[in-house]
């Protein structure tokens, strides 16, 4: 959360950092701020509650002339989203000015100690600590802004991606990293910061991952200067990144949502290619392959996850216990990390994480780690925390994601899970070879049917726009779809802040029934599959006390629609695969109820994406 951007070179560098901000907005958008310093040698700081717009039109008529410069888009976490609390923050003397992304999570003690030593708080943020200690350590050490940099943060807990810039120092930007993600893009003479790639990628593929605990100096003329916190130097390496322009922009759709959920055959397709072979009938994750033993000997695997990636984490627990035969649990990286879990050397801990970076999963990694556990990740950000953090793994490849809801990386992280699970089957022999190939083929024909699914788009805006008045949703399902239940229901409260529970079918009778009135809209996945004429039951129980179905079946059912209020056919496949069918409905569904509700779709309240604090 929160994103940050950083120019220095030969171009002017606010058109380069508003266009970063925007591509960053999904990380924050409580307010945004820049600082430059101007032509004539000025240091200025503009900075404003509210989003990236909002910025642009305080600026209107102030210089914003300057060849380097830091901005940032906030998330808040210490300190209500206002103009004061935005950043970036100066220090006492004005002659610094920070952003950052992170938690300063010892930033009681250290304000405490500066103020002793009379420096003043403007704002509430833990942030304003940081820039306050980098100018007394510098000023006290009579040293440098990277030095004083360096020495700083030894004494800071928490976690934390800054940039710096120092008024009388225009050659120079300062940036560091713990736990939060930041990316130095090279160009010609000039050099980028990013929270990601996405702001440096219009102007250079070539970039560096700053790793934790490293400072970096960007300065005009020079190579970057990369050091660890005792000023030893880092050797890193240069990557050349193949994302492309396109992919950021919304393509002619309304909303980042709405082109990510129809983006899904595609990605879904891109996941499985050189993945799955469907002339030879076979599949080979190389990430598993290459830890072949781990796998075959693994008493257990543990799924981390927050969120949505939790929730194809579940459906994950299903398709390896069924095809591989593998004791499966899943748990939320968050309690995970906290709950001193038993693991065994012949555990392997799987983390999923859309963009890689997400504080608890990656903690959750750490703690694996420390007890020698074998961790795969899987991830849709190359380069990305996770993807770097751990023994193994396998990227997503379903593109940037930039709508907070996560839609597409969500069913390619199934796919993935289903690769994961037919690749381990087929080396222990869990599966037989007619039941093997039967699912190669099915999984190698869900892009074609999710095509067909998502033409069902016009007719779920229809009637999407009758549960506006609906301040209560219940989503059920069973088996594989009991976690769709759960991502259908979070979808909706994330986007249209509608409440919404999500529960397996037949708990329904424990509690939830008693919700059920002519108001409660009921949304179930009744597939003719597994538990079908359970479903049913389900429905039935539904109506005789009033609900209101949306039944979610496949094509040719006769029996629900006749009982359903709504209904939505998606084609027929093994019950195993339903969720990546299912899924797709139930986006589309939240998308338009939030469109019709009047909703800021890519960027809800109160949320963002990429969640880099606890
Ligand atoms: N803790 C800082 C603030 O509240 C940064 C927040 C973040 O990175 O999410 O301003």
């Amino acid at each position: 959360m929160c994103g940050i951007v950083g120019y220095i070179g030969n171009q002017q560098a606010y058109p380069i950092l508003i266009k970063g901000l925007q591509r960053l907005e999904y990380r924050g958008y409580d307010s945004a701020g820049v600082a430059l310093i101007t032509d004539s040698n000025d240091m200025v700081v503009y900075k404003t509650k509210g989003k990236v717009s909002d910025l642009e039109d305080f600026v209107q008529s102030k210089d914003v002339s300057g060849t380097v410069g830091i901005a940032h888009t906030r998330w808040a976490t210490h300190g209500e989203p206002n103009n004061v609390n935005a950043h970036p923050h100066y220090s006492q003397s004005e002659n610094l000015a920070l952003i950052h992304n992170g938690i300063i999570e010892n930033y009681a003690i250290l304000k405490e100690d500066l103020m002793k030593r009379g420096y003043t708080f403007k704002s509430n943020t833990d942030t304003e600590v940081l820039v306050q200690l980098i100018e007394y350590v510098k000023v006290s050490n009579n040293t440098d802004i990277f030095h004083a940099v360096q020495l700083a943060l030894t004494q800071v807990i928490g976690a934390y991606a800054i940039a710096v810039l120092e008024r009388n120092n225009p050659n120079c930007i300062v940036a560091a990293r713990k736990s939060s993600p930041l990316v130095v893009g090279i160009g010609d003479d000039e050099f980028f910061l990013g929270s990601d790639a996405s702001p440096i990628i219009e102007y250079t593929n070539r970039v560096i991952y700053i790793d934790d605990d490293e400072v970096v100096r960007l300065e005009r003329g020079k190579e970057p200067r990369i050091t660890n916190l005792n000023n030893v130097e880092k050797p890193h390496q240069i990557m050349e990144l193949e994302m492309s322009l396109s992919e950021l922009e919304k393509g002619g759709y309304q909303h980042f949502m709405l082109k990510e959920i129809f983006e899904q055959a595609k990605t879904v397709r891109e996941c499985m290619r050189g993945r799955i072979n469907i002339d030879r009938n076979t599949v080979a994750m190389s990430g598993i392959i290459d830890n072949k033993e781990k796998f075959m000997n693994a008493r257990r695997i543990i799924i981390v996850a927050c969120g949505t990636s939790w929730h194809a984490g579940l459906i994950g627990e299903y398709l390896i216990e069924e095809f591989a035969r593998i004791p499966v649990e899943v748990e939320y990286a968050s309690e995970f990390r906290y709950r001193n879990p038993v693991l065994n050397k012949d555990d392997i801990v799987i983390a999923i994480s859309q963009s890689g970076e997400t504080a608890d999963t990656l903690a959750a990694i750490e703690l694996a780690h420390n007890q020698g556990v074998f961790v795969y990740g899987i991830c849709n950000v190359i380069g990305s925390s996770i993807a770097r953090n751990t023994d193994s793994g396998s990227y997503t490849h379903a593109g940037p994601e930039i709508g907070v809801a996560s839609t597409k990386a969500f069913t390619a992280q199934v796919t993935v899970l289903s690769l994961i699970a037919l690749t381990i089957a087929k080396e222990k022999g869990t599966l037989s070879k007619e039941l093997f190939e039967s699912y190669v083929t099915e999984l190698s024909s869900i892009p074609d049917k999710m095509e067909e699914t998502l033409g069902v788009s016009s007719y779920i805006e229809k009637f999407s726009g009758i549960f506006t008045y609906a301040k209560n949703f219940i989503y059920l399902g069973r088996g594989y779809n009991y976690p769709v239940a759960l991502e259908g229901a979070l979808k909706l409260k994330e986007i249209s802040y509608i409440h919404a529970e999500g529960y397996p079918a037949a708990e329904m009778k424990h509690g939830p029934i008693a919700l059920i009135d002519s108001e409660m809209p009921v949304v179930v996945i009744a597939p003719n599959k597994g538990m079908y004429e359970k479903v049913v039951s389900n429905i039935q129980e539904i109506k005789a006390r009033k609900g209101r179905v949306v039944a979610i079946i496949t094509k040719g059912d006769t029996a629900i629609k006749g009982m359903a209020d709504y209904y939505i056919e998606i084609p027929e496949t093994c019950e195993c695969f339903v969720p990546l069918l299912a899924a797709l409905p139930l986006q589309l569904m939240a998308y338009y109820i939030a469109v019709v509700k009047g909703c800021n779709v890519d960027q809800p309240r109160n949320l963002a994406k990429s969640v880099t604090v606890e």
